[in-house]
């Protein structure tokens, strides 16, 4: 059972740059290109917060 593809989110966008992606065909696709040297700072959907670490461990 894949639980964690029902979560991921379908869109995120940078609160910092503007970049904005869309998950498309299991990887993001670039929708607004933002500031290259930004440290993204993901805001998704507006609730969804990534865990990135923790689905690791
Ligand atoms: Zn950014």
């Amino acid at each position: 059972m894949t639980g964690t593809e029902l979560r991921r989110p379908a869109e995120r966008s940078c609160e910092r740059c503007g970049r904005r992606e869309t998950w498309a065909d299991g990887g993001w696709r670039v929708r607004a290109v933002g500031e290259v040297f930004c440290v993204h700072e993901w805001d998704i959907n507006g609730s969804f917060a990534p865990l990135r670490l923790a689905d690791d461990a």
